[in-house]
C-alpha cells in the first residue's frame, strides 16, 4: 500500500466520555475512550507479562537529537515523493543536496534510553518506521526496518545495495564546501534538511551508470512485501499467545504502520499507543497513553524485569 494513500484522510478525534462497565475481547480490557497521561499505569499492567510486538515511530528518537516532522513543533513539509525522485537527475540533485546536509548531522545522533530499554525488552518483533537506524545499533533482535535505513543505498539499475558513509565520503569529495555554505539548516527524521537552492551539487552515478537512491521507502513507494508478511505474521501471532501490540512514538499518520495496528484490533490482541499527541491509533487502542517514549518504555522495562 502506498505511503501516500492516507495523509489527507481527517485525524480521528475521540471525545466521549468513558461511562459504563468495560467488557470487551477475553484477552484484554475494552478500549478507553480518548487520551491520557493516567493510563501509563494501567497500560504497564496490561503489557507486564504478555509476548510483545512494538512498532516505533519517529517521537523515539527525538530523545536523539532527531526532530519529528510530524510533532507539535514541526514547520509544514510535503516530503519527495517516488515519483518525483525518478522523474529526473534534478529531482535527484534536490534531494542528495539536502539529504548530504541531513546525513552529516543524522549520523552522529545516538541512540536513547528509550532504544536502550526496547533492546532489553527484546519482543517477539520490534518493526520501526525510523530509517535512522538506532535501533540496530543497540542490537535490538528480530527487527523490521519498514522503511528501509538511510545508511544504505541502492542503484535502481542493477539492484545492489552499497554503504551510505562510502557515498558520503563521495559527495563530500564532489561537493567540496557544500557544509560550509549551509551552515545551519533544519535536519528532518529522513535526513532531509531545509534547503531550496541546490543547483550546483554534484550527484554520483552507480557504476553501472544506474540513479543511486536511499535505500528507504519513499512516499509512493510500497513497502517491500516480505517486510509487511512478516509483520503481520507477528501481529496474528500475539492472538493465540495473548499478547499485545505497543505503539511508541508514531502518529499512525501513514497506512503503512495503521494496518498492523487495524490488524490487531480486528484479532481483539490489546493495543497500547504511546505517544505526545493525537493518533490515528487512538480510537482502536485499549489504552492510548499521553507520554513521551523514554520515559514509558524505561518504566516498561523495569516492570518486565529485562
Ligand atoms: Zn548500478
Amino acid at each position: 500500500m502506498p505511503l501516500s494513500a492516507t495523509p489527507a484522510e481527517p485525524r480521528a478525534t475521540v471525545s466521549t466520555p468513558l461511562s459504563g462497565p468495560l467488557s470487551g475481547p477475553l484477552s484484554g480490557p475494552a478500549p478507553t475512550r480518548g487520551r491520557s497521561a493516567s493510563y501509563a499505569g494501567a497500560a504497564l499492567d496490561l503489557l507486564a507479562d504478555r509476548p510483545l510486538v512494538v512498532l516505533t515511530g519517529a517521537g523515539l528518537s527525538t530523545d536523539s537529537g532527531i526532530p519529528d516532522y510530524r510533532g507539535p513543533d514541526a514547520p509544514p513539509r510535503r516530503p519527495m515523493t517516488y515519483q518525483e525522485f525518478v522523474a529526473g537527475p534534478e529531482a535527484q540533485q534536490r534531494y542528495w543536496a539536502r539529504s548530504h546536509l541531513g546525513w552529516g548531522r543524522m549520523r552522529r545522533a545516538d541512540p536513547n534510553e528509550g532504544h536502550h530499554a526496547l533492546a532489553a525488552i527484546a519482543p517477539e518483533l520490534l518493526i520501526t518506521q525510523n530509517v535512522d537506524g538506532l535501533h540496530e545499533r543497540v542490537g535490538t533482535p528480530r527487527l523490521v526496518a519498514l522503511h528501509g535505513r538511510i545508511a544504505d543505498v541502492v542503484c535502481l539499475a542493477c539492484r545492489r545495495t552499497s554503504a551510505r558513509a562510502a557515498l558520503h565520503e563521495q559527495l563530500a569529495s564532489l561537493n567540496p564546501d557544500w557544509h560550509e555554505r549551509h551552515p545551519s539548516v533544519r535536519v528532518r527524521p529522513d535526513g532531509d534538511v531545509d534547503l531550496e537552492d541546490t543547483a550546483g551539487f554534484v550527484v554520483p552515478s552507480c557504476s553501472c551508470g544506474g540513479v543511486l537512491k536511499p535505500d528507504v521507502v519513499f512516499f509512493g513507494e510500497n513497502v517491500p512485501k516480505d517486510r509487511v508478511e512478516r509483520c503481520y505474521a507477528a501481529v496474528d501471532a500475539l492472538r493465540d499467545g495473548d499478547g499485545a501490540l505497543l505503539v511508541v512514538g508514531s502518529s499512525l499518520t501513514v497506512m503503512s504502520g495503521l494496518r498492523f495496528v487495524r490488524r490487531a484490533a480486528a484479532l481483539e490482541v490489546p493495543v497500547v499507543v504511546v505517544n505526545r499527541g493525537e493518533t490515528r491509533g487512538d480510537p482502536l487502542a485499549t489504552y492510548a497513553v499521553e507520554s513521551g517514549c523514554t520515559p514509558f518504555l524505561t518504566a516498561l522495562a523495569a516492570r518486565r524485569g529485562a
